[in-house]
């Protein structure tokens, strides 16, 4: 947020949502979950219809979007694509920015969010996770001819990583 005051005093208007917060209105709806901790354990069917209705409803919204969402989930079944062909279809984004830090400041600030039920894994298995990111935000890359920008948010350099985010963005 404070990366979009800055870009909105250079003129620049962004409206930022959350991917998961569409997808969770309709999983709770439905009352099929209670907390958007519990959708990634849910069958994949129903997953990957959530993020249909979710990327439908996000094409719909005019302007400049700045999307927050995950370019993979780990699911029971394995990782499952954030953005697959359908979803990049409604959504085309100009740019991806894949967010990355280091994999033990991952695992510690998961350790200590008393506000979500995070995964608990260990640092190797974080790290597979980004890893396959990376990949798989070449193939995003590929099918729409987005650019992809690699941003560190690292512990105490918050403000670095939302410098480097304004500088892609304006
Ligand atoms: P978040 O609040 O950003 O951590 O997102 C909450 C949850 O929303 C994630 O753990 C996933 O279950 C789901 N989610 C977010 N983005 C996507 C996506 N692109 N595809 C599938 N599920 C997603
Ligand atoms: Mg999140």
């Amino acid at each position: 947020n404070e990366a979009l005051k800055n870009l909105k005093e250079l003129g620049v208007e962004y409206q930022s949502i959350n991917f998961g917060a569409f997808m969770f209105e309709v999983a709770r709806n439905d009352n099929i979950v209670k907390d958007r901790d519990q959708m990634r354990t849910l069958d994949r069917a129903v997953q990957k219809r959530l993020q249909q209705r979710a990327a439908q409803a996000i094409a719909k919204i005019s302007g400049n979007v700045l999307i927050d969402t995950h370019a993979s989930v780990k699911t029971p079944k394995g990782y499952l694509a954030g953005l697959p062909e359908w979803v990049l279809r409604e959504i085309m984004p100009d740019i991806i920015v894949l967010v990355e830090t280091d994999d033990d400041q991952i695992l510690m600030r998961r350790l200590t969010d008393e506000t979500r039920s995070r995964d608990k894994e260990g640092a190797r298995s974080i790290a597979e996770h980004q890893q396959f990111n990376r990949s798989i935000a070449a193939a995003y890359a590929m099918m729409t001819g987005c650019t992809i920008k690699m941003n560190t948010n690292a512990d105490f350099l918050l403000d670095h990583s939302t410098a480097e985010l304004v500088e892609v963005l304006r």
